[in-house]
């Protein structure tokens, strides 16, 4: 073979490797993927209001959602089998989060293991060094779990009724990804990453907050927000994107300053959408 013809070959194979090793260039192939009607339906049911979206926003979730799928790796626990139906159920919601944000989509997870009802951890521990955030033991076992490096555990029944009412305040995955946001700054601590955000602001209300569901919790007064976000920062981060995205009107009225620095900090408003 001539040395001509051998360049044009490696040239070619370079072009190749490079094509589909581009970050850039992989995500638009991921993108250009067709999104099947049974997809879209399976979105529409972990997302009811997902038609009053505007179109742009309802193009980035179906994008993310491939991008998530791509990206993340499913393990059914406990005999539970993965499904397209998990997938997206668990893609949409989580990905909800992530909208009209400069953010890439969850890059340090991995991993979802999802069991078919509520789980026994081993590991026993609120918070440790190997990076757990988050245990909820409502008595029957976990709902769900999300590490810092790389995994969230979740409850498919839990998911299921999180996804069948979503104007309680309630919802496993929107709590569990919130803390993925969360432990992207390093720990979670209820200060998550914001590009632009201003700290100040985000740290003195949802600190006065936080005080203010403890005393709310220790008085017995009627809460927005469900008590567990007085546990400690994080979870309040996270009991407090529940309300948010599932009783915006209520959050809105009752606790306007912070229902206005999660409006900032997730780049939507869903009083529109509920
Ligand atoms: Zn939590």
């Amino acid at each position: 073979m001539a040395i001509t013809e051998l360049s044009i070959i490696l040239l070619i194979v370079l072009v190749v490797v490079v094509g589909y090793s581009y970050p850039g260039w992989r995500d638009r192939r991921i993108v250009a993927r067709p999104f099947p009607d049974a997809w879209q339906q399976h979105l529409v049911r972990a997302v009811p209001y997902v038609n009053r979206l505007a179109p742009g926003e309802q193009q980035q979730l179906r994008d993310n959602i491939q991008r998530f799928l791509a990206h993340k790796t499913f393990h059914g626990c406990g005999g539970q089998v993965i499904t397209d139906e998990i997938r997206i159920t668990i893609a949409a919601q989580a990905c909800l989060l992530l909208l009209n944000r400069r953010t890439a989509v969850y890059p340090r997870l991995k991993h979802i293991l999802v069991y078919p009802d509520a789980f026994v951890s081993n590991l026993g521990h609120e918070e440790n060094d190997d990076g757990i955030v988050d245990i909820e033991d409502h008595g029957h076992g976990l709902l769900g779990e999300s590490w810092h490096y790389g995994k969230v555990i979740l409850s498919w029944d839990d998911v299921r009724h999180g996804a069948a009412n979503i104007h309680d305040g309630d919802n496993v995955v929107l709590h569990e990804f919130s803390h993925q946001l969360d432990s992207e700054s390093g720990s979670a601590n209820g200060a998550p990453v914001m590009h632009g955000g201003n700290y100040t602001a985000w740290a003195q209300i949802l600190s006065e907050e936080f005080e203010e569901l403890n005393e709310d919790f220790h008085h017995h007064h009627e809460s927005v927000m469900d008590y567990y976000g007085a546990t400690n920062p994080a979870e309040f981060f996270a009991v407090a994107t529940e309300t948010f995205f599932e009783k915006p009107h209520q959050l809105r009225k009752r606790h306007a300053e912070l229902f206005e620095v999660l409006r900032e900090y997730y780049a939507v408003d869903p009083t529109a959408w509920q």
